[in-house]
């Protein structure tokens, strides 16, 4: 019998989490204050209102392993390991000699790898006392994940929720109100920011850099209330390192080590939890070949088009300053149904090893990556998410480049979630009403005339 399912047992899930920072080749650029635009101390990284004290000591720890607090061990235990799959029908589909593998992380009850660090971030502000938290969503997962985070240690949470994704997405609004959270569109009238944008233009369908600053604007009038982000910094990055890290045991039941690994990334965040623990062998020399692939939508494409500079975390520059490949903070991207992935920026980590050339990105339209998903679905059996719609066409691509050349590759996929809540998307593409947008070239122009300047 060919084994296609290679289950951790509940002990062996890793108790810490990974941080790559004192394995960096050259250290990353400091992050700088949105209003003095200095970099910030090291040992106080974000302006001290926004995270809870233990997440400003994450954001820039030395330490290599981070113990992951045994309350957030045991939330993780609901649905953790996750499974790791050999994808053989859809290999068989393919043709290919290939070897594909996939980490899932839709087995969460919130559906996606978000959990992983909304869990964390809630109990950390919950043990310093706070009793509210505000954030931003895209697509919802990540405010779904955090109403679900809060709920288990008693927060009250408000969420901006993009607007276009508000009305595309009414499930995960749901999700979230049944969990306990409050979820109103972004702009919203409720903030400084939102009415400013409203006044300009009040048709606009949102964006996640203007959902950021209505959450951070929130945060910042309520005393008992902290930010949360649900992706792009180094403590997201590293909660999220659970994913690789719990990978690299079962690559290893499996006998198998990747020679590309791919995923999806938005902020980044879940790709980087999985391909991280690994690229440290690709940084230490002892895997100098293996490849890691991210995967972009063209309508958004930050890694493949965007300049390497300063910019705002968001709209109206009240997140800090990060050196990213960015579009502009004040870009609004198309409205693909990806959109988790439709962020201006991303992760400073990834940006940092993309420049070194330790990482490769790649874009791909909105229609491919449909195509892709219905091949996953009708081989895998799982219906995925838009998201990893991206990566899973970029998986295809690969597997079909080795049936060219005959080469057995192994590919390693990070599955970032399911689509059940996304299934009005699946019926555009069935139905032939989906569509391309092009990359938005002028108005990414237009977005970047207005980056900090930073001398
Ligand atoms: C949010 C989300 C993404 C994109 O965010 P990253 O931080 O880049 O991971 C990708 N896939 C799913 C399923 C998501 O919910």
């Amino acid at each position: 019998m060919e084994r296609t399912m290679y289950p951790l047992d509940p002990k062996e899930m890793p108790t810490a989490w990974y941080n790559i920072l004192p394995d960096l080749p050259q250290p990353l650029p400091p992050e700088r204050h949105p209003v003095t635009k200095e970099p910030c101390p090291l040992d106080m990284p974000l302006p001290p209102p926004l995270f809870p004290d233990a997440i400003n000591k994450q954001e820039f720890s030395k330490e290599r392993y981070i113990e992951i607090p045994e309350e957030v061990q045991s939330i993780y235990r609901l649905w953790r390991p996750t499974p790791l799959y050999r994808a053989h029908r859809l290999e068989k589909a393919l043709s290919t000699p290939a070897k594909i593998f996939y980490k899932y992380e839709g087995v969460s009850p919130a559906g996606s790898h978000k959990p992983n660090t909304a869990v964390a971030q809630a109990y950390y502000a919950k043990k310093e006392g706070f009793k509210r938290l505000a954030t931003e969503t895209g697509a919802g997962q990540w405010g779904s994940a955090l109403a679900m985070g809060a709920m288990f240690f008693g927060l009250e949470l408000k969420v901006y929720m993009v607007r276009v994704s508000y009305n595309q997405k009414p499930y995960r609004r749901m999700l979230m109100e049944t969990w306990g959270a409050q979820c109103v569109p972004s702009p919203s009238p409720d903030t400084e920011v939102g009415r400013r944008i409203l006044k300009e233009n009040p048709d606009s369908t949102g964006s996640l850099g203007i959902a950021i600053s209505e959450a951070i604007e929130d945060a910042f009038a309520h005393d008992d209330t902290k930010y949360s982000i649900g992706s792009v910094t180094n403590h997201v990055l590293l909660h999220q390192t659970i994913v690789g890290e719990e990978c690299r045991k079962q690559m290893e039941m499996a006998d198998a080590y990747p020679d590309i690994i791919v995923g999806c990334i938005g902020g980044g965040s879940n790709f980087a939890g999985q391909f991280l623990p690994w690229i440290r062998d690709k940084i230490s020399g002892a895997k100098p070949d293996l490849r890691v692939i991210c995967a972009e939508p063209q309508a958004c494409p930050s890694l493949t088009k965007g300049p390497y500079t300063w910019d705002y975390g968001d709209e109206a520059g009240l997140a800090p300053i990060l050196k990213m490949y960015t579009l502009g903070h004040t870009f609004v991207p198309p409205p693909v149904h990806a959109g988790g992935l439709r962020y201006h920026g991303m992760a400073p980590i990834i940006c940092h090893l993309y420049k070194l050339g330790l990482v490769e990105a790649r874009a791909e339209h909105q229609l491919a990556t449909f195509k892709a998903g219905v091949t996953f679905a009708r081989t895998e059996g799982i219906i995925s998410a838009p998201e990893p719609n991206h990566a899973i066409k970029v998986v295809i691509d690969e597997a079909l480049a080795c049936k060219e050349s005959g080469e057995a590759k192994t590919i390693l996929l990070a599955h970032s979630g399911h689509g059940h809540f996304d299934l009005a998307a699946y019926d555009e593409y069935l139905s032939g009403r989906l569509k391309d947008y092009e990359y938005p070239e002028e108005k990414v122009k237009e977005a970047l005339a207005s980056l900090p300047q930073i001398t």
